[in-house]
């Protein structure tokens, strides 16, 4: 039977976004409240899966080691607190590349749908961008907005784009919580 799995965006949602990105680990910072709602999920049978745009390897800010670095020790942690993160995507190309694996494209979605078996119309994707929730919606998924990040500035983006969040949560505990407390509820349209 195909798995079910709650997709996150990384930055805005478990550390804090930096608008010059997040370059090294100095510059990863957890809120506090991540691993406590990453630890929750990991109770659950949900897959746990990031899908993240990370630009600034196309850019050349980054390297995509550094990238893959951060990464690992972010996991190491998370773990540390009886967390548990199954895969990390993300895609390294710039905005003008065209690829489909950039959000708000679904493609990272899509990809892990494959490589997992996950029944995209039984998961969910958080992210603080409208980016995130387009790429939810499109690969059929239930979306949630955070208000960390950017959610808040981005709020107003809604107000013309046919791609809507189906829940706003405050952070990426209130979400977790709620989809843990409603995960029996139907799938909407
Ligand atoms: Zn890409």
């Amino acid at each position: 039977m195909a798995k079910r799995a709650v997709f996150m965006d990384r930055d805005g949602v478990i550390n804090l976004n930096r608008p010059d990105y997040v370059k090294s680990w100095d510059e990863f910072i957890f809120y506090p409240f991540a691993k406590l709602a990453l630890s929750h999920l990991t109770k659950s049978d949900f897959l746990i899966i990031i899908v993240s745009n990370q630009s600034s390897i196309g850019r050349g800010i980054v390297k995509k080691e550094t990238v893959d670095e951060i990464n690992q020790k972010m996991k190491e942690e998370i773990e540390k607190e009886g967390g548990r993160i199954d895969a990390i995507y993300y895609c390294p190309h710039k905005p003008d590349e065209g690829c489909p694996c950039r959000k708000p494209n679904p493609g990272l979605l899509l990809k892990a749908s494959e490589e997992w078996d996950i029944d995209l119309r039984k998961s969910y994707m958080i992210g603080d961008a409208l980016s995130d929730i387009e790429a939810g919606k499109r690969a059929g998924c239930f979306s949630i907005l955070v208000l960390t990040g950017r959610g808040k500035e981005q709020l107003h983006l809604f107000l013309n784009s046919p791609y809507q969040y189906d829940k706003l949560a405050l952070d990426l505990l209130d979400a977790v919580d709620w989809i843990l407390k409603h995960k029996k509820v139907i799938h909407p349209k």
